[in-house]
């Protein structure tokens, strides 16, 4: 199963690919996670990168589409890259994966599928998360993440939401922190970047019969529960 996770920032993309890579046991790729990754390392992809994330851009194609290339045919070159992809990373990308996070622009889709073609491969659905501006906005400014095990986690969540108010992680008590790109301003500046550079990604997966809508209003495991039942 070879799936895109196609959704504005905020929309709970990364909860729910964690979930549905689980669930059919294939790769969950996450670029972001991955440059967050690369970032801590200070690596010299961390360093390009950390210039445009911090200013809610996006990271330029060239810089992407290599670090993809080099995991769709496992080559490991970005070092260490293993434990970023996921926790069940050992497997070969090849055999199946989530992309969340990428493609990101019609540039990136069109050299993703020129890679796939050229191993052979193709992506079975792309998955459209529905979620309105205002609820996007409220989202991300109350997520918080985990130091420890990069749960995340929100100001929202009414069952934790002590342990959250004090910055501990109600999965694995560790200390929680802001994402520096979900300050408001740069929220803005992400949801403006979705709306010129990534949502015309939605045409171009509907042309190519691809594309899922899903609603994404609700709980996680009423979003979770749609996604399944329309794979
Ligand atoms: P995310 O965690 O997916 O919201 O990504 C965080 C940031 O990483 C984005 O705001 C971009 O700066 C960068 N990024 C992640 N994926 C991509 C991509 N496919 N193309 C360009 N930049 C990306």
């Amino acid at each position: 199963m070879r799936l895109i996770l196609l959704d504005p920032p905020g929309a709970g993309k990364g909860t729910q690919a964690k979930r549905i890579a689980e669930k059919f046991n294939i790769v969950h790729i996450s670029t972001g996670d991955i440059l967050r990754e690369e970032l801590k390392k200070n690596s010299e992809l961390g360093k390009k990168a950390g210039e445009y994330m911090q200013k809610g851009e996006l990271v330029p194609d060239d810089l992407i589409i290599e670090m993809i290339k080099n995991i769709i045919s496992n080559k490991e070159n970005i070092s260490n890259n293993e434990k970023s992809i996921s926790e069940k990373s050992k497997k070969n990308a090849q055999n199946g994966f989530l992309m969340d996070g990428f493609p990101r622009t019609l540039n990136q889709a069109k050299k993703f599928d020129e890679m796939l073609e050229s191993l052979g491969l193709s992506i079975d659905k792309v998955i459209n998360i529905e979620v309105k501006k205002e609820e996007l906005v409220k989202r991300l400014s109350s997520r918080r993440v985990c130091h420890s095990c990069n749960n995340i986690c929100s100001l929202n969540d009414k069952k934790n939401i002590d342990e959250i108010k004090l910055g501990k992680c109600p999965v694995c008590g560790g200390e929680l922190f802001q994402r520096k790109d979900d300050s408001e301003d740069v929220i803005m500046q992400r949801l403006e970047v979705y709306e010129n550079q990534t949502k015309p990604l939605i045409n171009y997966y509907k042309q190519k019969n691809l594309l899922v809508d899903i609603d994404g209003m609700g709980s996680e495991d009423e979003i979770t529960e749609r996604i399944l039942s329309s794979l």
